[in-house]
């Protein structure tokens, strides 16, 4: 793609070749690309879902309404060819619909000419000129952008506002601006980058990703600094005092982050990463992230914990968002949790705690709905964030109590070998889990994030007798766990107790330094679970997961004390 910018009015033209290769077994006769731009406009889907939506984004609420002709956002294609042959097409929203000329057969390449004019929005979602930080140009959603066809076919999704998905490809991108802008964005900057008639010609390229985004303004500071594995970090800030510290801070811990993911998912592939000052908040791009700058440490490192480790589960891995953005934000959570933890010496006991107690908040309201939820039609932004980020994050972290800690490494570190580039479902991902631990995890996948159900166990009883004890648990909530219970008696001692549930077809490994004792299954129909503690001595205390990795929504009732 070329694109030469007037940076005075946000306007530009462009020019794409898209070589596009059908690797489905199906005969394509059709395309669709998205224009997201187009969601700038008022009456907009996105608009419209803004203002009618129960609990509106601040960052958009009624502004794309009020948008003038000047300010609002638009990518319109003037003329499109296949091999050379005119296409008819149809914008029809924030999406082209384009009839082929000649079908594209499984295995057949065609190319794409098109070209086309286009203005940034001056309203901040993602993308837009001068964000609240002043921020010239965050460059997001910026040009047409075929859709992913796959086995479930085309994902030509309107957009409004929410997530992504897309088909991997080598990008060749030429930026020509005003020289005075400094660009930062997705690929490796080529030395032919020159300047020529008060423009320069910024020329990228950029291998293997799904999206190619970019940002502008005359007054970034651009520093490097040399990540692991010969990763080279970039950071694009603005040169305001007040930020300047926190972002020299960032830099090393950038770096030690990369290391973190790295170690703990699998290595990043690309020799670059850039961490560019834009946008609204942050989010995650190929190679790069756009965050807001004017940060305390802690949010400038966690939001950049956070957007980087997308580049794993969004980029990579790449799950389709629209239907599984548990996937992506709530994997994403658990791993930047976990390395945030690490790099800034928290210690915590349990990094994910606060995605434990929204997901149960959720659960106690009665508001939840099952993930299989479409990432647009949520009833609202809440349930739609608390399933995506908390809830997901804590299906992955639970795993971890499910299958044993150990083994949660082994299946994050095996899915990224397994699927890296290759779109996974979240039974991909179950399956891993499956084959690297020897247990069945289907009714885990089924029960605890496709229905309303959700985990509540208690101690019902305990009853003290002259040598031994009968202690009975209840499983009250419908998605069923295995049982790590301890038992407390009266002159301080500690017994621990493991009942596995009988539809896993076996236990979770005992971990490092643990000592417990397996008991009998627990098969989900019985409502209660009764065993006997032989030790001569009363007991003074029951709990139930005394780990607090069981996403138990009420927890008062999982300890019982005589
Ligand atoms: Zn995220």
């Amino acid at each position: 793609m070329t694109i030469d910018v007037d940076a005075d009015n946000g306007q530009y033209k462009g020019i794409q070749k898209l070589t596009y290769t059908n690797n489905s077994p199906d005969v394509l006769d059709r395309v669709f690309y998205h224009l997201y731009f187009n969601a700038f406009q008022p009456g907009s889907e996105m608009d419209v879902r803004s203002r009618t939506i129960v609990d509106p984004d601040s960052r958009v609420k009624d502004r794309i309404s009020k948008l003038t002709p000047a300010e609002i956002g638009f990518i319109k294609p003037l003329s499109l060819t296949q091999d050379g042959v005119v296409l008819t097409y149809e914008v029809v929203g924030t999406v082209l619909e384009v009839k082929l000329a000649k079908p594209i057969m499984p295995g057949e390449s065609t190319v794409f000419d098109m070209t086309w004019d286009a203005q940034v929005p001056s309203q901040i979602r993602r993308s837009g000129r001068n964000n609240k930080e002043g921020v010239a140009y965050s460059m997001t959603q910026w040009y047409p952008k075929l859709a992913e066809y796959d086995f479930q076919g085309w994902h030509a999704d309107p957009y409004i506002a929410r997530e992504f998905h897309g088909v991997w490809g080598d990008f060749d991108v030429t930026i020509n601006m005003d020289k005075e802008y400094v660009i930062g964005g997705t690929g490796y900057l080529q030395e032919d980058s020159k300047t020529r008639r008060g423009k320069k010609s910024w020329h990228f390229v950029a291998p293997n990703v799904h999206d190619f985004t970019w940002a502008a303004d005359k007054d970034y500071i651009h520093d490097t600094y040399d990540g692991p594995n010969g990763v080279t970090l970039h950071f694009y800030y603005k040169n305001d005092p007040a930020i300047l510290e926190n972002w020299k801070k960032l830099q090393p811990l950038t770096a030690e982050l990369l290391a973190y993911f790295n170690e703990h998912i699998g290595d990043y592939p690309y020799k670059q990463y850039s961490v560019i000052q834009g946008g609204d908040g942050g989010m995650e791009y190929a190679m790069s992230t756009l965050i807001t700058g004017n940060r305390k440490l802690g949010s400038l490192v966690g939001v950049t914990a956070h957007e980087m480790a997308h580049s794993w589960f969004q980029f990579l891995l790449a799950t389709n968002e629209g239907r599984h953005e548990w996937m992506d934000e709530g994997f994403t959570s658990y791993i930047s949790n976990l390395a945030m933890d690490k790099v800034m010496n928290e210690n915590s006991k349990n990094p994910n705690a606060s995605s434990y107690r929204s997901n149960a908040n959720l659960a106690i309201s009665g508001k939840g709905v099952p993930a299989t939820t479409h990432a647009d039609r949520y009833e609202s932004n809440r349930v739609y964030g608390t399933t995506a980020y908390s809830k997901g994050c804590v299906f992955i972290a639970q795993l971890g109590y499910i299958i044993g800690e150990d083994n949660l490494k082994k299946t994050i570190k095996q899915y990224y070998k397994d699927w890296a580039f290759k779109h996974p479902t979240p039974n991909d991902f179950i399956r891993v889990a499956e084959k690297v631990s020897g247990l069945e995890l289907d009714w885990y996948l089924l029960d605890f994030m496709y229905t309303n159900g959700f985990v509540d166990y208690a101690v019902k009883e305990v009853i003290n007798e002259d040598l031994k004890s009968i202690i009975t648990l209840e499983r009250i909530g419908l998605v069923p766990m295995p049982i790590d219970v301890s038992v407390e008696f009266n002159d301080g001692s500690v017994m621990n107790y493991y009942i596995p549930l009988q539809m896993m077809r076996g236990e979770k490994p005992t971990a490092a330094g643990e000592i417990r004792s397996v008991i009998g299954d627990w098969a989900w129909a019985y409502p209660t679970y009764t065993f006997e503690v032989v030790a001569g001595k009363p007991i003074r205390k029951v709990t139930i997961d005394p780990s607090l990795r069981m996403a138990d929504v009420q927890r008062e009732n999982n300890t019982l004390s005589k």
